[in-house]
């Protein structure tokens, strides 16, 4: 059977499935015999003890102490008394069965902090909802997703109704070769991630935690979006072989990392790599990036307790700065609300996220996280050549606020007497429309830019871009976006600033010659993308591509705008 999917990242995966399960468990609410009261609470203890067990085994396979830190207060929710007792007690009183014990103790508590007027709290309610899944699971011994499992396993492709940046930063990749999701979008974190892994993936796929059973054989073809569900031989041998024949192009194709984005007629465009944490900078060199476009720094952020220090920050960006020794590396400063939450900040509940209490919005009432942040930043100017950019502006009065914040910041370090880079570079996405339209006017405050599409494309279009239900109009191609990006290279380039892209759309092989001929100084990506798209570049015409921006931008279709990429498109992989 071959299912059509959404693609997230290029790659073929060959291997088994594993259903990371929201399995439907009925759970047993009959009242049960006296006799089996101790039973029921032995197996209750029993699997209380196998959990915490589990938790801590999972714990000691991560290598990040922040997301160690996460399991912690599993276990000690687990290891409470009240919530033992309370659980024995209703076996006992009520005659029940201990997954019916557990299921309403769980419940009840969840009741009660959903009462209480504290965001933190409030988010308890998920750990106490993914405890008393595993325990009952445990119960029923039914497979969860876990690394004991994994162990003895070899080639799994996750399947899954949804699969969060938390669930994912946890894969080893050793054992997990690819994935498969009913929801999702292309631009939400979780895809992201999945990029920079190079993890061939298919999201959007109707129906699959049905269609998909344990330990079936599965081939993901994720340059087509098609998946292949117990295939025969022949097709197994076919993609086998097209893998080989894929990962030895990108080993050829790596060969490029020491020459420059240069097209044939010798226009320089500078490539750039997105990075999330330090963990990815490995590859950032490896595949040839001239710099760091993009630092999203909220991954240092999540996944902890409480937020980092100053110091603790300074140290992570100084890391990575000494590491790009010399190289451009762009810090972004903390892009939250949207989708990002950290546990221990609160957080409103708003009608529309992503128009409400969002990014540099946030800053406004809590200038101890900026100037910390900025402090770091600072300090961290020193060892190499870092820019610092602003997400999700709209205005000059922001930019204006930002930079009062910063003189402020740097004031204090002068005092100080500690060193910082004088002349640091201060940039700006464009990732709102409004930001596109009064670029001319932002360009004369600041140093460069960075167009973020995937932000401009859910502005412009106003389409939320993690809901699935509306996913088919989010096109970062529409007329609409294109003509945004297309106005606000000229506005920035006629103040004589650089602007580059870091959205997206900069790795979409298929754009590259657009991209070229918009006149982009520098295009960032997850950097397993760079080899790829530099061979585009040096196959490239910057004449050819200036006459395809011209027919794309006559276009009123975004079906018109593809089939010009199309006829453009340079076949290699
Ligand atoms: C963007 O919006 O295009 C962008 C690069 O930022 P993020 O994906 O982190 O919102
Ligand atoms: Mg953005």
């Amino acid at each position: 059977m071959i299912i059509k999917g959404t693609i997230v990242s290029s790659g073929y995966a060959c291997g088994n499935a594993f259903l990371l399960s929201e399995e439907n468990v009925n759970i047993n609410k009959n009242k049960i015999n006296i006799n089996d009261v101790d039973v029921e609470i032995s197996n209750f203890l029993k699997t209380h003890k196998k959990t915490i067990k589990q938790f801590k085994k999972i714990q000691s396979n991560l290598l990040d102490e922040d997301k160690k830190l996460l399991f912690d207060g599993y276990i000690i929710l687990l290891e409470d008394e009240n919530f033992i007792n309370n659980v024995i007690k209703l076996i006992k009183n009520n005659f029940i069965s201990a997954e019916y014990s557990i299921d309403k103790v769980i419940k009840n508590q969840i009741k009660i902090i959903s009462k209480v007027n504290n965001s933190y709290i409030k988010e308890r309610v998920n750990d106490f909802l993914d405890i008393g899944k595993r325990l009952i699971y445990n119960l029923k011994n039914i497979d969860i997703f876990d690394y004991n499992f994994l162990d003895k396993k070899e080639n799994i492709i996750i399947v899954a109704k949804d699969i969060s940046p938390t669930q994912i930063i946890q894969f080893n990749l050793n054992k997990i070769i690819g994935f498969i999701t009913e929801l999702g979008s292309i631009t939400s974190h979780t895809s992201i991630i999945a990029k920079s892994l190079e993890l061939p993936g298919c999201i959007k796929v109707k129906n699959i935690t049905k269609l998909i059973r344990n330990n079936d054989y599965i081939v993901i073809d994720s340059f087509k979006g098609n998946i292949y569900i117990n295939p025969n031989k022949n097709i197994i041998d076919k993609f086998k072989k097209k893998n080989k024949i894929y990962l030895h192009r990108k080993e050829q194709l790596l060969k490029l990392s020491k020459l420059s984005g240069e097209t044939l007629d010798g226009y320089r465009i500078k490539l750039f790599a997105n990075i999330g944490s330090d963990k990815d900078i490995e590859n950032v060199l490896k595949n040839g990036a001239e710099g760091i476009g993009l630092y999203r720094t909220e991954f240092l952020f999540m996944n902890r307790n409480s937020f980092p220090s100053e110091e603790e920050q300074f140290l992570s960006y100084k890391k990575i700065v000494e590491f790009m020794n010399g190289k451009i590396v762009t810090i972004r400063t903390l892009d939250l609300g949207g989708d990002k939450f950290l546990p221990y900040m609160n957080f409103p509940k708003e009608e529309s996220p992503f128009l409400g209490w969002r990014s540099i919005r946030i800053y406004v009432n809590n200038k101890k996280i900026l100037h910390d942040q900025l402090k770091a930043i600072l300090r961290s100017s020193v060892y190499g050549n870092v820019r610092i950019m602003f997400p999700m502006i709209i205005s000059l009065e922001e930019v204006n606020f930002l930079k009062k914040e910063f003189n402020k910041v740097k004031s204090e370090l002068k005092k100080k007497k500690i060193n910082f880079n004088k002349n640091i570079q201060i940039g700006a996405m464009i990732e709102t429309p409004a930001a596109a339209m009064i670029s001319k006017f932002l360009a004369n405050e600041l140093d460069f830019f960075s167009i973020g599409t995937n932000d401009l494309t859910q502005y412009t279009l106003a389409v939320d871009r993690n809901n699935t239900m509306v996913s088919y109009l989010y096109e970062t191609l529409s007329p609409s976006v294109l003509r945004l990006i297309k106005y606000s290279i000229d506005a920035i380039h006629k103040k004589n600033k650089k602007v580059g892209m870091c959205g997206e759309l900069a790795s979409d092989d298929k754009s590259t010659i657009l991209l070229l001929g918009l006149g982009l100084d520098e295009l960032s990506m997850s950097s397993n993308f760079i080899p790829k798209i530099k061979y585009n570049i040096r196959n490239s015409l910057l004449l050819d591509a200036k006459k395809l921006v011209y027919d794309v931008l006559k276009a009123d279709k975004v079906k018109k705008i593809k089939s010009l990429l199309k006829k453009n498109n340079l076949k290699i992989l």
